[in-house]
């Protein structure tokens, strides 16, 4: 067992922290102000496309695709501990063309995608001139079982029509999300995973509407945002049907899995940067006669996260390793793991680190509350905390059906 990382990997994970230091962190509060200062939050700020240029001139452009023909043709176990780097800022994948939901709708498009589907969609996507968003949830049903969802697909002649109410649809308040990647059921009648499909439908499509777009704790997170989008009897040609109607349980899987574990990698990073802060401050301020760093209760914070960090990213790294080896079928008990371990991880190392900031910590200052809301969200997104722990429960007992 080799724990260390390539030469490959090692080289641009110097280039990756030269990049976040020199760009990225100087780059977020020009952002938020530029987005401040536009008319609407709804709109891009340009530093975004000048970062984005600059990351693809420096080679750290779709790292995330394994896909050697689209993408960088780094394994999971290469590619972890380099989201984990773009982790460390809410605003650093998207620079790189590497965040959620674009990443894990560009790897459907590249498995499942036709010649066509790939031309209209995944080069734009891969060239970061449009994106994406991923409409699955439905806020009348409960979506963490997926077989739930109600929204409809129903064939007419050489079209689909696609009816049904999606919420927490991420990315669409973008006026670059130009495509939605939908879940309905194509036949009631089928067997119960099988009833479901995915569906590609243009923003533009008469009868999407987007309603609202839902705040995470008030941080709108603009402009990305998270919306409520309703679909009505939108009409599309029935070649944008993604690898063939009654799939959609079978694509959502393959997707869930990449994007799990992209969202531990980044949360690790998030995690990591909260200790690099709570360890500086506490360095500086003294309080009652001696510096932070020297209470005892401080020391057993800083331990205690350190701990909790080294132990998440092994398990991150397994993951991605059993990804790369034996699937991502095989290796969902794994990905299930780490889903609940890196989002729990992050949020105690985050709520240290505001602690130990004091006041400052729950400030927009530092990042440390906004990656706390963040890492709040992923123990529900991409299914919550109980749904993996069922799954792992299950995998545990299935290995005693003989004995
Ligand atoms: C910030 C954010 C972004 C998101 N982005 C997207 C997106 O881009 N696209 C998209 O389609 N969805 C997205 N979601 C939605 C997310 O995936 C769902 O919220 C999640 O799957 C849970 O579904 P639900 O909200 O309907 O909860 P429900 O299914 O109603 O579940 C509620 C609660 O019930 C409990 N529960 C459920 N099953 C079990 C069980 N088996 N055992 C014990 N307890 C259980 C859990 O505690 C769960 O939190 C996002 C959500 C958030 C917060």
């Amino acid at each position: 067992m080799h724990f260390d990382y390539s030469e490959k990997v090692k080289s641009l994970q110097r280039t990756l922290l030269e990049f976040m230091d020199e760009v990225v962190y100087p780059n977020e509060k020009t952002y938020e102000e530029q987005l401040q200062q536009a008319g609407s939050r709804w709109t891009v700020p340009s530093v975004m496309e000048e970062m984005k240029e600059q990351a693809r001139r420096a080679g750290l452009w779709n790292l995330f695709l394994p896909d050697e023909e689209y993408g960088a043709g780094l394994t999971n176990l290469e590619y972890a501990p380099l989201c984990e780097i773009m982790g460390r800022s809410l605003i650093a994948p998207e620079v790189f063309n590497c965040s959620a939901p674009d990443t894990g709708n560009m790897e459907v498009l590249v498995r499942y995608g036709t010649r066509e589907q790939k031309d209209k969609w995944l080069l734009p996507l891969l060239d970061g001139k449009i994106r994406s968003c991923f409409s699955m949830t439905e806020p009348d049903v409960a979506s963490s079982d997926a077989t739930n969802i109600e929204a409809t697909i129903e064939r007419e002649g050489e079209e689909y029509v696609v009816t049904g109410r999606k919420w927490w649809s991420s990315g669409a308040g973008d006026p670059r999300c130009k495509v939605a990647i939908v879940m309905g059921k194509t036949d009631p009648g089928a067997p119960r995973h099988e009833q479901q499909s995915m569906i590609l439908v243009p923003m533009d499509a008469p009868g999407v509407r987007v309603r609202r777009m839902l705040p995470v704790f008030g941080y709108d997170h603009a402009p990305h945002g998270h919306a409520e989008i309703e679909y009505d009897r939108v009409r599309v040609p029935a070649d944008s049907m993604l690898w063939e109607a009654g799939k959609g349980f079978a694509i959502a899987q393959g997707r869930l899995g990449p994007g799990r574990i992209h969202h531990c990698m980044r949360l690790i990073g998030a995690a990591e940067r909260a200790l690099e802060q709570l360890c500086k401050r506490v360095r500086r301020r003294t309080a009652f006669g001696k510096t932070l760093a020297r209470q005892g209760v401080v020391q057993e914070w800083i331990a205690a996260s350190r701990i909790e960090i080294e132990q998440a990213r092994l398990l991150t790294l397994k993951a991605a390793y059993m990804m790369d080896t034996v699937g991502n079928k095989a290796a969902k008990a794994e990905i299930a793991m780490i889903k609940v371990v890196a989002p729990n991880m992050a949020l105690r190392v985050l709520d240290r680190a505001i602690q130990a900031l004091g006041a400052a910590g729950v400030s927009e200052d530092f990042p440390l509350a906004s990656h706390w809301a963040n890492a709040r969200t992923l123990r529900l997104a991409d299914g919550p905390d109980e749904v993996h722990q069922a799954a792992i429960a299950k995998l545990e007992l299935r290995k005693y059906d003989d004995k």
